[in-house]
């Protein structure tokens, strides 16, 4: 695998894209944190009918990825707003809240399509 395919790749999972097209979104919608909506996945890719939950309980494992998301989140978040920029500790707690809250519905896609991806292998 060449840089470029890596680097595709790497787009592809940010897009949300179903691994085996790269066509299909694996998303229905992105949901709305304010609302407190979760974004609904497809079932199946629409475009090559990919079956994105290849078994029950396949995307339990994605919970971990978006744990270490939020994490990595939060660690950048507080570099910057407290190391770099020298807010108070209470100022950087209610921006790491904040951010975290913001973030869910993102970090939620981002996991499940990371976890797509890991487990995904081209049909040679
Ligand atoms: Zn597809």
């Amino acid at each position: 695998m060449n840089k470029h395919d890596v680097m595709s790749k790497v787009i592809d999972t940010l897009n949300c894209k179903c691994p085996n097209c790269k066509d299909g979104k694996i998303f229905k919608d992105s949901g709305n944190i304010f609302l407190l909506k979760i974004p609904k996945m497809n079932d199946r890719c629409l475009v090559c009918d990919y079956k994105f939950e290849r078994e029950t309980g396949f995307f339990f494992g994605a919970m971990f990825v978006s744990y270490a998301l939020a994490v990595a989140q939060m660690i950048t978040c507080l570099v910057v707003f407290w190391s770099l920029i020298d807010f108070s500790p209470l100022r950087v707690f209610f921006i790491i809240v904040a951010m975290a809250f913001l973030l869910s519905t993102l970090n939620f896609k981002l996991s499940r399509s990371i976890w797509i991806y890991l487990f995904y292998k081209a049909k040679a």
